[in-house]
């Protein structure tokens, strides 16, 4: 048994066989020694014929299991494959730079998807994504790693350097128990969607590289922040008791309001990134959903998800929650939010890059399928509308513009299009100084504390290295929401706060003082919460009880 530790950031026990994610772990995993280049060749093309072999089978199996698009993606991925320019620039960089054959897919991948990227027609640049996965298929094969692209039929754990929120969406699975990363970061979205999914996560773990982990046994237990490789029968057995009896046990949820003195309610809304979470919103009382984000349902894809796809889950959800608000917060695709459809050019600094609102004005044809969804599903709840990393009063009034031709064009369809507020997500700097004019075009205002603190305090959430440096109750954050607070009574529009900030007890008083009243958080946040209310707050079933 090999014990290893690491930072647990989703609290929780699993265990499961050990997947590794090769593109991920290999950086630190696979130890390369570059051959002559004949035998690298002779590797090359080995791995391309296994290659073809699985993408035989995956397109056989998905014609079957996922429908004919599906298939056509393998198909085309065969072809590529087999391309001669491709061939051509791998054996190239292997005789005459005397690349191993992983490093020689890897930058042929890159240099063949950069060439796709920069062509004008929107098909051809969607090309960069099958490249992509093509090469990482070759890579995992080439690395002696698990090469399966569909979730095992048994319970696992993922196990990688880092997992982008696209690749965890790649491996969700009702089998897929946990995680174990020995990079990642507490504040990255891909923590964010783990939480979400309940995934017992461990970062910063001692992942050795001389260690063999794929299809190894493996018990987590991310609140001690320790695993164990190979576990003894007894620690095993007893893992799988206390996992069986922390699923029976679940206590009940507080579903009292909870009041100030003032007599003002405190309002708790939940943070969900998919339809599935529903059923955990309203087990915790939430009052509603605060942030939706809608980009979830994009990451890790290589197609678009239709319209009709996207007024399925906006439907759900509005049913779902039955007549309490849904906050969609539109897509904020880019930065670690990797949606390969979009096609994305590899950027120099992701967090500052082709981000959120960004994106959606210049890819208006992908937008405006989106807001025809939303709109269409608004008849059936109580939507509303959030525009993510804003910096400009210009890129609201652009969205409100979008907003209104959509509702014409449905109306014309003969459909009948509710209105629809439209929010501002604070999380820039550039945001918080023009607060006052966003406050007269937005219908309310929810602070992004996770970017916002990025952003003000100049530290990647992502990075590890940093963690120390990144926080959420700095003065600088503060003073920031101060003045968002201010411009938002100033108009009399509500303000709510939606980033980790709003499940953080140790602010939570701080945050009431200031005039916060509305704090929407991930539903696994919420009892701790509620328990903290209760201690605090008086609750009763009507505010006159109040003291
Ligand atoms: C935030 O930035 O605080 C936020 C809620 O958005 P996300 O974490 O999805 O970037
Ligand atoms: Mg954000």
């Amino acid at each position: 048994m090999y014990t290893g530790k690491g930072f647990g950031i989703v609290e929780g026990k699993a265990t499961g066989k050990v997947l590794v994610i090769s593109s991920c772990v290999s950086a630190n995993i696979v130890v390369e020694n570059t051959n002559s280049p004949s035998f690298e060749l002779e590797r090359f093309y080995k791995a391309r014929s296994e290659a073809g072999v699985q993408l035989q089978n995956l397109q056989e199996q998905s014609a079957t299991s996922l429908g004919k698009d599906q298939a056509a993606i393998f198909e085309a991925q065969t072809m590529m494959l087999m391309d001669e320019d491709f061939e051509e620039v791998v054996r190239e960089l292997i005789i005459k730079k005397d690349l191993s054959a992983i490093q020689a897919v890897k930058a042929g991948g890159e240099k063949i998807a950069a060439i796709f990227l920069g062509m004008e027609n929107e098909q051809m640049r969607s090309k960069a994504a099958d490249i992509f996965d093509l090469s990482r298929r070759l890579h995992t094969i080439l690395s002696g790693q698990s090469a399966s692209v569909y979730p095992p039929e048994e319970p696992f754990i993922l196990l990688a350097k880092d997992l982008s929120p696209g690749e965890l969406m790649q491996w969700r699975s009702p089998q897929l128990q946990g995680i174990v990363l020995s990079g990642g970061s507490a504040h990255s979205h891909l923590a964010i969607l783990a939480a979400a999914m309940k995934l017992p996560c461990l970062i910063s773990a001692d992942i050795e590289s001389d260690k063999t982990y794929e299809n190894k046994i493996l018990a987590l237990d991310a609140s001690a922040g320790m695993f164990y490789l190979d576990p003894d029968k007894a620690l095993l057995n007893r893992f799988i008791q206390e996992i069986k009896r922390e699923k029976i046990k679940k206590p009940a949820t507080d579903n009292r309001p909870f009041y100030l003195k003032t007599g003002e309610e405190i309002e708790i809304l939940a943070n969900i990134g998919s339809p599935e979470e529903l059923d955990s919103v309203l087990e915790h009382h939430c009052q509603g959903i605060g942030l939706f984000r809608s980009e979830f349902a994009y990451l890790g894809r290589l197609d678009f998800p239709s319209e009709e796809e996207l007024f399925q889950v906006y439907r759900r959800l509005a049913l779902g929650m039955q007549g309490r608000k849904v906050v969609i917060r539109t897509l904020d695709i880019g930065a670690d939010k990797d949606a390969p459809c979009f096609g994305l050019a590899r950027e120099e600094n992701p967090a500052l890059g082709n981000r959120g609102i960004r994106l959606c004005l210049q890819r208006q044809d992908v937008f405006r399928t989106q807001l025809r969804a939303i709109c269409r599903a608004a008849a059936f709840g109580n939507l509303m509308l959030m525009v993510p990393m804003l910096i400009s009063l210009d890129e609201l009034l652009q969205v409100k513009g979008l907003l209104l031709e959509v509702q014409e064009e449905l109306r014309q369809e003969g459909l009948e299009i509710p209105e629809l507020p439209v929010g501002a997500m604070i999380e820039t700097p550039a945001a918080v100084m023009l607060s006052e004019a966003l406050a007269k075009e937005a219908a309310f205002f929810s602070i992004g504390s996770n970017d916002l603190t990025q952003y003000t305090l100049a530290v990647d959430r992502q990075n590890p290295a940093l963690a120390a440096l990144y926080r959420q109750s700095h003065p600088a954050v503060f003073r920031m929401l101060g003045e968002v607070m201010r411009a938002a009574k100033a108009a009399q529009i509500p303000c709510s706060i939606c980033g980790e900030l709003a499940h953080d007890i140790a602010h939570t008083r701080e945050l009431a003082d200031m005039g916060f009243r509305s704090f929407s958080m991930a539903p696994v946040f919420v009892p701790a919460f509620k328990k903290y209310l209760s201690e605090q707050y008086l609750q009763s079933a009507s505010p006159n009880d109040t003291i």
